[in-house]
């Protein structure tokens, strides 16, 4: 079962990820854990990543879809994978296609989009408090700290991170939103898209999930 799992900042898609890798038995990753993999082994790919990065530049696709096909290729002995968040645009996608096309490993068995509204995006991301000494992540509906802005581990002031207020959260949704759907457009034609409605807990959301990889 070849998966690609899409969905929003604050969609939940890495528990659900890993809920799905866990469930299949297959192996998950994401792009941001290839750049992560890469730049600290030091790989050729890794530092051609970094300049780009360095620079405050997208990493170009044929580099990210060099270091996918490498992944799927050391894996190719399970029985699939979920690329988590990966492909992000139309582009993307149908570099990931030929790719897997060339190397004789068949195609896409299913795209998977965890559609959550955005104003309920906007409700769970908001409300993210960082330490301002420690870095740990608090949320003040669904992991607030025991004192209003203390960590409850060094008693430090929590704050708010430029990138968690709430104009820049609906920015990043929205560019999101429209580098996405071309994308999946691309995967209803294909006939390979499912969504599901993430607005729910992770449990309902979760039995989604059984149900569509059970048929
Ligand atoms: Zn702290």
């Amino acid at each position: 079962m070849k998966i690609i799992l899409m969905g929003p900042p604050g969609a939940g898609k890495g528990t659900q990820g890993n809920w799905i890798s866990n469930y299949l038995n297959i192996p998950k990753v994401s792009s941001g854990d290839l750049f992560r993999e890469h730049q600290n082994n030091h790989t050729e790919l890794g530092k051609l990543a970094s300049s780009y990065m360095q620079k405050g530049k997208l990493v170009p696709d044929k580099i990210t879809v060099a270091m996918v096909m490498e992944w799927i290729e050391n894996n190719k002995h399970a029985k699939g994978f979920v690329l988590d968040g990966y492909p992000r645009t139309l582009t993307q996608a149908e570099a990931l296609d030929l790719s897997l096309t060339n190397n004789g490993l068949g195609n896409l068995d299913k795209a998977i989009n965890v559609d959550v509204p955005t104003d309920v995006l906007i409700s769970r991301l908001s409300g993210r408090l960082v330490c301002s000494n420690c870095s740990q992540i608090y949320n003040i509906k669904y992991a607030p700290p025991q004192n209003d802005n203390v960590c409850d581990t060094c008693k430090e002031q929590l704050y708010l991170r430029d990138d968690d207020k709430k104009e820049a959260i609906q920015k990043r949704i929205e560019v999101y939103f429209e580098s996405t759907i071309p994308l999946i457009s691309y995967y209803e034609a294909t006939n390979i898209l499912v969504q599901i409605d993430g607005s729910n807990s992770i449990d309902v959301v979760t039995n989604q999930l059984k149900n569509i990889l059970s048929n």
